[in-house]
């Protein structure tokens, strides 16, 4: 955070089967993508990588990574007393040894804990994970995201993950080719209806409320559920939320 803390925030769930739920989010930093609209460019995009973003901003990487152990995260993250937890990024796979500590450490001062993990669907997690984990928010990007199709489409790694039980689809959809690359990926990955959540493109309150009505109509027309974007709702655009 701007402030040199971990961003570790108490908040509800914005997003998903659990939208609403009060839920503990755990950020962490790196990512293995580099989508143009990224709206947490501050964890990959730093100075001097070359690497595209819409805002043209970068970031000194010693200034954005915080580097913690496991039981300090538990500490930070276990004081709101909740037991809902959601591990997101950047691409938080990329560091999944560090998070299967934490969820021992949470799980061992309260049984109860519940795990989520936001994730790009482009990384297999190991089945010590998947056993562990609770809930997958699977995010496969689209072409609109500038990606290079080699880089984020890996449909046999999205199909493994359905078979996990355990994952949900959300597709963050502008239009409709975006929408016509939805379908396509989920039939080759052979994603379940019931498992699939399209959500508007929207930075702001102000794009929801314009693309909100059409995107909600798509996900009726294909089986699908339409999910809204809670936190944007609540606070806006706001790191920490
Ligand atoms: S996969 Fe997610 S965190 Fe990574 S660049 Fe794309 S939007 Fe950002």
């Amino acid at each position: 955070m701007p402030d040199g803390s971990p961003e570790i925030f108490f908040t509800l769930q914005g997003e998903g089967r659990h939208t609403g739920a009060p839920s503990v989010f755990i950020r962490s930093s790196l990512c293995n993508l580099h989508c143009h609209w990224c709206d947490t460019p501050y964890t990959w995009n730093w100075k001097g990588k070359n690497l595209s973003h819409e805002s043209g901003q970068t970031y000194e990487r010693s200034e954005q990574i915080i580097q913690l152990s496991a039981d300090q995260v538990a500490e930070i993250a276990g004081k709101h007393g909740c037991s809902r937890y959601v591990f997101t990024g950047g691409e938080p796979l990329l560091q999944e040894r560090s998070w299967l500590e934490l969820m021992a450490h949470l799980s061992e001062s309260d049984a109860d804990s519940h795990f989520e993990i936001e994730t790009n669907g482009t990384l297999l997690p190991c089945e010590d994970f998947l056993k562990k984990i609770n809930q997958l928010n699977v995010s496969p990007k689209l072409a609109n995201s500038q990606v290079t199709e080699k880089l984020r489409y890996k449909p046999e790694i999205c199909r493994d993950l359905a078979t996990t039980g355990k994952a949900d689809f959300k597709f963050v959809v502008g239009n409709q080719t975006d929408l016509e690359e939805i379908l396509a990926i989920i039939s080759a990955a052979d994603i379940p209806a019931d498992r699939v959540y399209l959500m508007a493109l929207a930075a702001t309150p102000a794009q929801l409320d314009r693309n909100h009505a059409w995107v909600a109509e798509q996900a009726l027309a294909h089986g699908f559920s339409y999910c809204d974007r809670l936190h944007l709702r609540l606070y806006g655009a706001k790191r920490g939320t």
